[in-house]
């Protein structure tokens, strides 16, 4: 099991947001978590990625216990959070943005993925490689955040709605791609307000509501479960 959350409970002061969730990740796999606004599906990521000052429990990723780590030490352990409508320096381009990510593979212990792999795997970046990153559109700037966490060489993808901003058939083809890179080993836990998204792509997802896991399984299974609740 790469990643393993144990009764991962967090607050913000006195107002808890997360209730002992508990969420196995297998390596290679995609693990999808679905929620309303304000589920907490957000604090959820943060807290993993070492973000978030106040959380109990365990998060064990690739064998060791990360959960107490800051964010730069999270980030080392070869764990990559993409954040929400892909923030990224925006005064760079799109190869600057690329080559920070390399630094970090080698502050990983990697030499990180070449320039010529990224445009493979996204393709439409390669013509905007001198376009400053705070030019490009919503769907280019989720691609080039996906792509700077992915040169990182990354074990443990985090995604934070990848959906979210983008017309469908820019979002299918990022999940297309995020469906690829779990293919090649890379293990994907994602968190969607859409659950038509996670369907063919995540193998068990979570639901929570209002900072607890309600229903594990099958995304089919927790759309019949949930109905209206998960819209
Ligand atoms: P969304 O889909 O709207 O991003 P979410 O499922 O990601 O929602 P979170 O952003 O994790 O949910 O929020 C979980 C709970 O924590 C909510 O009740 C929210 O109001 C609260 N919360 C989030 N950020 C803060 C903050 N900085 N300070 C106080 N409460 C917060």
């Amino acid at each position: 099991m790469s990643l393993r959350i144990d009764k991962l409970s967090a607050a913000y002061g006195q107002a808890r947001a997360l209730w002992e969730v508990s969420i196995e990740v297998a390596t290679g796999s995609v693990v999808g978590v679905l929620g309303r606004n304000g589920a907490g599906k957000t604090t959820l990521l943060r807290s993993i990625a070492g973000l978030h000052p106040r959380v109990e429990g365990s998060i064990v990723a690739n064998g060791s216990e990360i959960r107490g780590l800051r964010a730069d030490q999270v980030a080392l352990k070869s764990v990559a959070l993409v954040r929400e409508s892909g923030r990224l320096p925006s005064s760079l381009s799109v190869s600057e943005n690329l080559l920070l990510g390399q630094r970090l593979a080698r502050l990983r212990g990697k030499p990180g993925r070449s320039l010529a792999e990224i445009w493979r795997w996204f393709p439409i970046l390669e013509p905007l490689q001198e376009r400053k990153a705070g030019l490009l559109s919503g769907g280019q700037r989720q691609a080039l955040a996906l792509a700077s966490a992915f040169v990182a060489e990354p074990s443990i993808l985090l995604l934070d709605e990848p959906s979210a901003g983008l017309a469908p058939p820019v979002a299918r083809e990022l999940f297309s791609v995020i469906g690829q890179l779990a293919g090649s080993g890379m293990t994907v836990l994602v968190v969607e307000q859409q659950p038509a998204w996670l369907i063919g792509l995540a193998q068990q997802c979570y639901l929570l509501e209002v900072g607890r896991v309600v229903d594990v399984g099958p995304v089919e299974k927790l759309i019949e479960n949930a109905g209206s609740r998960l819209m």
